[in-house]
């Protein structure tokens, strides 16, 4: 059976390229970054050539639109993710960013030497080495939660974890390698019976599914604008207010400030209090576009789409003899599949499946600790997004038996 993407691919030009004469091009690497509509394109150029003008300080034309603009984008991030209030959400660079600034800044006022944070095995880096520049600086401590052969949270440990010295939980929804989705419902809730708060890194999640963060009731949470057909450099952290206000600002500068003079200086009321300097403004109008794309799609479509092709994929790549699939193997997994086939090198497999027009990704995709506890150095990554069909599996499936026979 073949199955009709949910959106018209020719939305997405980038798809239409012909790269070593192979035409259409199979991309499957959406977990590192998703390809982007005109729409986002178009409404980002326009900026430029029609409103472009700095934001919140300017008393003309220009700059109120502009900031009407950016503002806008603030309250469709809002709605995105079911926040109470705008106040709440905070533009960055993009995940990274939001996880960073929430260790530095909720790591300088609540954590001292000893204190710990959970963390998990299947982190990404991001979500690892900012606690690690915390624990430098503060001598905390990492606890990390084990996961199962198969990838999957161990849970009894998690709550085994919580002691009169624990602070906060950082983990992830999905595993950018696994494709796990993890119960961040029962994490949170299990956080809060210990009064500690939860960082949620939504980097993998937010593409595929609908994040409502007050029925979570996540104390923070993180995602990348460029993972969710938005452009890359911007990003997303919300906080609860009460947190937010709690904590000191990330970075100094402009945007930030109430008043400034040498003796004393006051910082701006939320968001803005996190945000110093020109924020990109143009971006955030990329992304309010992307996420009005996805919204008007609708994740029931996007999941139920995604679905289909995920365990199509599984039931297709089972089929190649040789072949190890790391992390569920069933309907738990959010459009992420890491393969090794045989002992084809991933690296190899990657390099000869990319000259047959397929993209995927190799490697340890930074999250090296995970590599470690599965026993390998990398894998190859094949990540759907709502613009592949059944089709680009077929040509994945065929590909990898056609490189099998060369070795
Ligand atoms: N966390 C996870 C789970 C990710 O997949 C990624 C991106 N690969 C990140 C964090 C970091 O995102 P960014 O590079 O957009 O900041």
């Amino acid at each position: 059976m073949q199955t009709m993407p949910i959106i018209r691919k020719d939305d997405f030009p980038i798809l239409q390229k012909v790269i070593y004469g192979k035409y259409p091009l199979v991309y499957l690497d959406n977990a590192a970054t998703t390809q982007k509509p005109r729409q986002v394109v178009e409404a980002m150029t326009e900026e430029y050539y029609n409103v472009n003008a700095n934001v919140h300080r300017g008393v003309h034309f220009l700059s109120q639109q502009a900031t009407e603009l950016h503002e806008a984008s603030r309250e469709t991030v809002r709605r995105f993710l079911n926040a109470r209030s705008t106040s709440e959400i905070v533009f960055t660079r993009g995940t990274t960013e939001s996880i960073n600034l929430v260790a530095s800044c909720f790591g300088q006022a609540f954590m001292k030497e000893g204190d710990e944070v959970i963390l998990s095995e299947m982190e990404h880096h991001s979500n690892i080495v900012s606690w690690q520049l915390l624990q430098a600086r503060k001598g905390i401590r990492l606890r990390i939660v084990p996961i199962t052969d198969d990838g999957q949270l161990k849970m009894e440990e998690y709550e085994k974890f919580f002691n009169e010295r624990t602070r906060i939980v950082s983990i992830t929804h999905v595993s950018n390698v696994l494709g796990t989705v993890n119960p961040v419902k029962d994490i949170i809730r299990i956080a809060h019976e210990h009064s500690v708060p939860v960082l949620i890194d939504g980097a993998q999640s937010t593409p595929h599914m609908t994040v409502d963060v007050q029925g979570l009731d996540c104390d923070f949470f993180a995602f990348s604008g460029h993972k969710i057909y938005g452009p890359t450099g911007i990003g997303v952290l919300y906080g609860k207010e009460e947190w937010l206000e709690r904590i000191p600002p990330y970075m100094g500068g402009g945007e930030m400030i109430k008043s400034v003079s040498f003796e004393k200086t006051t910082f701006n009321e939320l968001p803005y209090k996190f945000e110093a300097g020109t924020p990109d403004y143009i971006a955030s109008t990329g992304l309010a576009k992307a996420l009005d794309y996805v919204t008007s799609i609708g994740f029931d479509a996007i999941e139920a789409h995604e679905k289909d092709l995920t365990s199509y994929a599984l039931q297709r790549l089972m089929e190649v003899e040789g072949m190890k699939i790391y992390g569920p193997h069933d309907q738990k997994t959010a459009a992420v599949i890491s393969f090794q086939v045989g002992n084809i090198h991933h690296l190899d497999m990657g390099t000869l499946l990319d000259r047959l027009g397929i993209a995927v990704r190799t490697g340890h995709h930074c999250a090296e600790p995970l590599m470690r506890r599965l026993g390998i150095e990398g894998t190859c990554r094949a990540s759907f997004a709502l613009y592949n069909t059944r089709e680009d599996i077929d040509a994945l499936v065929e590909g990898i038996q056609r490189i099998k026979k060369m070795f």
